[in-house]
């Protein structure tokens, strides 16, 4: 993972909602020497995006806020390094200070549970870990268990968990392993530790999050509106822009 902060005074206007908040980021290409963003319009960011000429249309991702500090205008991103070749990657690579991006606020897909209504289930592969680790941070009274497919013992972290919870840190440790291959089969073998959870967040590469809404689902029987699924990122295919 690499942790790059951006800052700027156009960060008064965030509005932050916590837990999985994402946004999607843009970018000046390698070979571009300035960053020029669509105009801003009600309809979005995709048509005048597409409306560019292409030579000026900068890259586009989806990434989620792992922090904000209001008071300083910063927002950390971590972004997951996979090889060269992926613009996202290159880019927090690259990345120095005083580089331009923009952001597009996309808001927050999850609700976790109200305090004392259960505990939450929370399940993904690393490019998951900073919408799993804010959740788990920004609710220091609610039970959260956790299932966090990581690439390396090295990514595992030290972090504080809210009473009666737990995580279960599961590093690939082999980079022929395809992410997502260690927390099926480990949502597959894990019981419950009492009730079924309340709420549950599942996501990363698209064939774990269709495995485990199967299992959730279909084979465990878990109410669908208490389940959000999202598929970040799909092996084999690359972001469209
Ligand atoms: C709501 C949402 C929030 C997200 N938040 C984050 C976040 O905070 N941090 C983060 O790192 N990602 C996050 N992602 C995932 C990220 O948008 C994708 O991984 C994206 O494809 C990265 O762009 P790229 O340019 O690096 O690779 P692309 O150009 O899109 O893909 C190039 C190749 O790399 C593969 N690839 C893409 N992502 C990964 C990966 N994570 N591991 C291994 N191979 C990969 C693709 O299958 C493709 O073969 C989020 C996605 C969504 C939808």
């Amino acid at each position: 993972m690499r942790c790059v902060t951006i800052g700027g005074a156009d960060l008064a206007h965030f509005p932050y909602f916590g837990d999985d908040h994402a946004f999607r980021l843009f970018f000046a290409r390698a070979s571009q020497t300035a960053l020029h963003l669509p105009p801003s319009e009600a309809k979005g960011w995709m048509v005048p995006y597409m409306r560019m000429p292409s030579a000026h249309r900068p890259h586009v991702r989806f990434y989620t806020v792992r922090s904000f500090r209001k008071h300083a205008l910063e927002l950390d991103i971590e972004f997951v390094v996979h090889g060269s070749g992926s613009p996202g990657s290159d880019w927090a690579l690259r990345a120095q200070p005083g580089d331009d991006v923009g952001i597009f606020d996309e808001g927050a897909m999850y609700t976790p549970p109200p305090p004392g209504r259960g505990w939450q289930l929370l399940v993904g592969d690393e490019s998951a870990l900073p919408a799993i680790l804010a959740t788990v941070e920004q609710h220091p009274d609610l039970e959260s268990h956790v299932v966090m497919e990581v690439p390396t013992r090295g990514d595992v972290r030290e972090i504080d968990l809210p009473a009666g919870s737990s995580i279960d840190w599961l590093p690939r440790d082999n980079p022929g392993l395809p992410p997502g291959g260690l927390a099926l089969p480990a949502l597959k073998n894990w019981g419950f530790p009492h009730t079924v959870p309340a709420a549950t967040y599942v996501a990363g590469e698209s064939g774990l999050v269709t495995g485990a809404r199967r299992l959730l689902v279909r084979d465990r029987g878990l109410p669908k509106a208490t389940v959000r699924f999202v598929g970040y990122w799909k092996s084999g295919q690359a972001s469209r822009d």
